[in-house]
């Protein structure tokens, strides 16, 4: 079978790159559609460099096609919100973030970043910061896990993670690439490694203050899409993409306030917003994938490093229970918790929205 895109030159790209664009500046729209979890894009050219989301004209997108919408009523509005520079197309150009509004001008229900601005907003004086470690797994064209065997598998899991060698890890030069994508257009990208399953691997963004997690997130995934599409590799947020005895992937969300990061009190702050959590965990569970809890069902087993869906546990240095407290944070007695719940396909604006609804707005203790 023709893997078409595999096969495409793209060094052939190269020559009309370098050509002179002029004062004019290409804009890439990016959204989230109506899956939640894959993002849409296309460009605009503006006359001159915009400076900030707001020198961006609000655009639309036909919203029947992205299942954001009836074709008999099928636009919905793109409101520029964050602005980052185009690891792609360089110089002057940009990458958008964006809103998506109905045609009343409200927000569309898949539009998770709204309701959580405002969570943030409420919240600024807590200064919630935020690193969510994003792992992921590279598919060949066929599906199959990028690298493994055409008709098996590979040895079992035990060298593969932060593994070196080309037995080892697959697929190293889509996540340099994406690293060095990351760090150009200005996303704070904390680091990467190779996850247990062969193929898998993880990034982590942050830490972020309020709004700015699932802005740098959404960034960083259409990154992972975009370069891995150069290699002519399928990234995917799946879950759980191989039954069996292969882990899964998760978005590990880790999570503090300014009492959780200072001296006096800061692991008492952070026990009390954990038994807030506790009482919350099943509302949690329901936003930490896009599919109500049932993707987190295929990989929250109890089993490969991660807790029961059913049930809340916390622990120190635990890596099978729902929260995790480091070590170092253990001993220091101050900085952050590790909630090991959210599914590697979650909405970051969701996730931030109901911990800091949790832990301080709406503390049920
Ligand atoms: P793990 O040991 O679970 O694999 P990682 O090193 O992959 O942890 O990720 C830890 C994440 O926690 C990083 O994204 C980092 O930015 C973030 N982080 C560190 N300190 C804080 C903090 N005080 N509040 C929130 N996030 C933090
Ligand atoms: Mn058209
Ligand atoms: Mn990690
Ligand atoms: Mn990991
Ligand atoms: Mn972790």
């Amino acid at each position: 079978m023709t893997q078409f895109n595999a096969y495409t030159d793209k060094n052939t790209l190269q020559h009309y790159l370098e050509l002179e664009q002029g004062d004019r500046v290409q804009v890439m729209y990016i959204w989230v559609d109506g899956t939640m979890e894959h993002l849409r894009c296309k460009t605009k050219t503006l006359d001159s460099e915009p400076q900030k989301p707001e020198d961006c004209p609000i655009w639309n997108f036909d919203g029947s096609s992205t299942g954001q919408a009836e074709g008999s009523n099928s636009d919905v509005y793109l409101y520029p919100v964050a602005m980052f520079r185009d690891p792609f197309r360089r110089g002057k150009n940009k990458l958008l973030l964006c809103e998506t509004y109905d045609h009343n001008r409200k927000p569309h229900p898949t539009n998770k970043r709204h309701e959580c601005k405002k969570a943030m907003i409420k919240a600024k004086d807590s200064h919630p910061w935020f690193g969510i470690e994003q792992e992921f797994t590279l598919l060949d064209q066929d599906g199959h896990p990028f690298g493994w065997p055409k008709n098996g598998f590979p040895g079992p899991q035990g060298p593969y993670y932060c593994g070196v060698g080309a037995n080892k890890v697959y697929g190293r030069a889509i996540v340099e690439a994406h690293y060095r994508a990351c760090l150009y257009a200005g996303l704070k990208i904390a680091g990467t490694n190779a996850e247990v399953m062969p193929g898998q691997w993880e990034y982590q963004i942050g830490p972020c203050e309020g709004i700015e997690m699932g802005d740098h997130l959404w960034i960083a995934r259409f990154l992972m899409y975009r370069v891995a599409e150069d290699f002519g590799v399928i990234a995917t947020l799946d879950p759980k993409p191989m039954p069996g005895d292969w882990n899964g992937a998760g978005a590990h969300t880790n999570y503090s306030t300014v009492e959780m990061r200072t001296g006096e009190g800061g692991l008492e702050s952070i026990n009390d917003a954990i038994e807030n959590m506790a009482l919350k965990h099943k509302e949690h569970i329901e936003s930490y994938d896009p599919y109500r809890g049932e993707s987190n069902k295929r990989r929250l087993t109890g089993r490969h490093e991660t807790s029961s869906i059913d049930v809340f546990t916390a622990g120190v240095a635990h890596r099978g229970a729902s929260v995790r407290i480091p070590r170092q944070v253990s001993e220091d007695g101050f900085g952050y918790l590790e909630d090991r719940r959210p599914s590697s396909n979650c909405d970051p604006y969701a996730v931030t929205d109901i911990l800091v609804r949790t832990t301080i707005l709406e503390k049920p203790l």
